[in-house]
């Protein structure tokens, strides 16, 4: 049984550096991913990245984030059209697992209208109340969009497998998932070397774990320390970390259509 994973970039995000990494300064260009899992039982999506729409009219799709982030995405690079370029239908996207409810984590959510929709069930909820919607900068009409939604709490293997496991890291949001791959490289083991975690972004760069550096932005700063222990375990254990935008990270992920083994 093979269980593929494809990064592909959706643009990039330029922002202040202190709000990706406390104590920071400056502004920094940070890729926005999203990844394809090609498993036997269907294609899975992490995440959409960034709405199609997003570097044309920045002020339509990002609202107040317009005015922080600078917006890059060509034609071409939206999610819809990264699947397209690889031979994938976006609308045979069996399930996308959402890591959390951010503009830039589900813009491209109405390029796959077939798909369940698989959140965290804490996220979900805040994704639908107005308090939490406010404080966290959501936008509904990013994720609001009719799909079959699979809300799930805590831990969920999708396939019943092992191979694809959401795994709870909320602190970043009220619900933020990460996803636990087991690839075929993996020869059983804790250092079998196919354990893969995206993390998302419950942890936005490698110094970010390393220092047990929080953004200023986060919605639980305890749970989402307790979450950097969790990746830090998974790491030890022999986990491969995708941390969620960190450049210099993503500068060594070979992508797609080359394949992460
Ligand atoms: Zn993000």
């Amino acid at each position: 049984m093979s269980v593929r994973l494809f990064a592909l970039t959706c643009g990039w995000l330029t922002g202040p550096a202190g709000g990706f990494l406390a104590g920071t300064t400056g502004r920094l260009r940070v890729p926005v991913p999203a990844f394809l899992i090609d498993h036997p039982r269907g294609q899975v999506l992490f995440d959409s990245g960034l709405h199609p729409d997003a570097g044309r009219d920045p002020e339509a799709r990002l609202g107040p984030a317009a005015q922080v982030f600078d917006v890059e995405l060509r034609d071409g690079e939206d999610v819809g059209a990264r699947l397209a370029g690889l031979g994938v239908d976006p609308a045979q996207i069996r399930f996308l697992i959402t890591s959390h409810l951010h503009f830039d984590h589900t813009g491209g959510h109405a390029s796959i209208p077939n798909a369940r929709v698989v959140v965290q069930r804490l996220e979900w909820a805040a994704g639908h109340d107005a308090d939490l919607m406010a404080r966290n900068y959501y936008d509904a009409r990013n994720y609001d969009l009719g799909h079959d939604v699979l809300a799930v709490d805590g831990e969920h293997d999708l396939f019943g497998d092992g191979r694809i496991v959401c795994l709870p890291t909320h602190g970043h949001t009220p619900g933020h998932q990460s996803l636990k791959l087991r690839l075929d490289s993996d020869h059983g083991g804790p250092a079998g070397g196919g354990e893969v975690v995206l993390a998302a972004d419950a942890c936005y760069f490698c110094r970010s774990l390393r220092e047990r550096r929080l953004p200023p932005g986060a919605f639980d700063r305890e749970g989402m320390l307790r979450t950097y222990d969790r990746l830090a375990a998974l790491e030890a254990g022999g986990a491969r970390l995708f941390y969620g935008h960190d450049p210099e990270f993503w500068a060594t992920v070979p992508q797609a259509p080359a394949t992460i083994a």
